[in-house]
């Protein structure tokens, strides 16, 4: 067997094409000398609207500030509640305690990963009154690239009358067949977040991420706050903070974006190769992950960020993998109401039988675009050999 080298992630394979036109766009910002803000910033926010199918895209400094920036847009602050999924990357829920906010926990549900709306509602009607008055606000999480069950999500929240923040990080450009027809995720609720991290399908040369809304209003509140709550002149109405996005993380993103769909559909069809390189291989004891909006219509029902299967004995297969060379990563190990910083959040362990049953067994194997067959049939061949062993 000849070994191979498999990282979890190949920048360098994505950017290789690009060079040229990255190096163009990034001397330009640098002849500009207008690093913060400016033209190039205002250009990506319209592309990225357009994209996305919304009235306003506001570019800002990272993926968590866009999640923080959309709390304090909402006021949301000390004596509230926000609810939010128990498995996610931690910004989800550590900006909610930034904010002065009580997180509240929901468990997801086993196939997409993402916040249980059954699980949402039961929490929500069991609330004594007082409690139910602090809610301010929920944010699903589409995690790994697929959307959240956002019609219960929205139908729940209308009920009980609380904000929708989307955290849509890991789901840039997944579609989601809504009752109302088809939407990107990000664009459904109040306001969506996103992150431009570099490992993010869309992703810049650092920390970069938007809040996008179809809200004039609610724009018009990003945008000062973005700046320190001034709307102009140093009079500062408000208070925000220093969020904006870099003239530079702009410049690239533009020349990323264009080909965003079609770095997804190579994931995805990444995706169903795995998938047929398991069937084919017998590998039965690895769940491939479902996708839960697949045949509905929808181009990108996921865009597979990560793709996550459930896996037993699976610290004992990452390292097997990890010896042969194949890069793999634990998306989450610990789900937010067993981290000591929420030790003081209450909560009944009872509550979250699938987001500990999942960080117990969950594992994110190489996807990204410029993956080949050969590397996924090793990366397939390791695994049946972990299991035939
Ligand atoms: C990446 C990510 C974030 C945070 O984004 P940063 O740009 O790294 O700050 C938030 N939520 C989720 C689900 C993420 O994956």
């Amino acid at each position: 067997m000849e070994p191979m080298i498999v990282p979890l992630l190949d920048l360098k394979a994505q950017l290789a094409p690009l060079r040229e036109e990255l190096l163009a766009a990034m001397e330009e910002v640098m002849d500009s000398a207008r690093f913060i803000m400016g033209e190039k910033v205002a250009a990506f926010e319209e592309e990225a609207a357009a994209y996305l199918g919304v009235r306003h895209a506001v570019g800002v400094s990272s993926g968590t500030d866009a999640l923080l920036l959309a709390l304090m847009a909402l006021e949301v602050g000390p004596g509230d509640a926000v609810i939010t999924s128990d498995f996610s990357f931690f910004a989800t829920a550590g900006v909610i305690a930034r904010v002065g906010a009580r997180p509240v926990f929901v468990d997801i549900e086993p196939d997409s990963f993402n916040l249980d709306p059954a699980r949402l509602r039961k929490l929500l009607e069991s609330m004594p009154e007082a409690e139910r008055r602090a809610l301010k606000a929920i944010v699903p999480v589409h995690l790994f690239g697929q959307s959240a069950a956002m019609d219960a999500v929205l139908d729940i929240a209308a009920a009980f009358d609380v904000s929708v923040i989307e955290d849509a990080a890991q789901s840039i450009g997944a579609q989601y067949p809504a009752r109302h027809g088809l939407r990107v995720s990000g664009a459904i609720g109040a306001m969506g977040c996103f992150s431009f991290f570099p490992s993010k399908n869309l992703g810049a040369f650092g920390d970069a991420g938007m809040v996008v809304t179809d809200s004039d209003r609610l724009a018009e509140v990003l945008r000062i706050k973005r700046v320190h709550g001034a709307k102009s002149g140093y009079l500062h109405e408000t208070i925000g903070g220093n969020f904006r996005l870099d003239a530079l993380q702009a410049a690239v993103l533009s020349v990323k974006l264009p080909h965003l769909n079609r770095w997804h559909a190579e994931r995805m069809r990444n995706a169903e190769r795995y998938g047929r390189l398991f069937r084919e291989r017998g590998l039965t004891q690895v769940t491939a992950p479902p996708v839960v909006y697949a045949g509905k219509a929808c181009e990108r029902p996921h865009i597979f960020n990560q793709y996550t299967v459930r896996a037993p004995e699976r610290d004992d297969l990452r390292a097997f993998l990890g010896e042969r060379g194949i890069g793999t990563q634990v998306y989450y190990p610990r789900p937010f109401h067993r981290q000591p910083c929420f030790a003081d959040v209450p909560c009944n362990p009872a509550d979250f039988p699938e987001s500990g049953r999942a960080a117990g067994e969950v594992l994110s194997l190489p996807i990204y675009s410029e993956l080949t067959e050969e590397m996924q049939v090793y990366v397939a061949d390791r695994i049946a050999e972990f299991y035939n062993r």
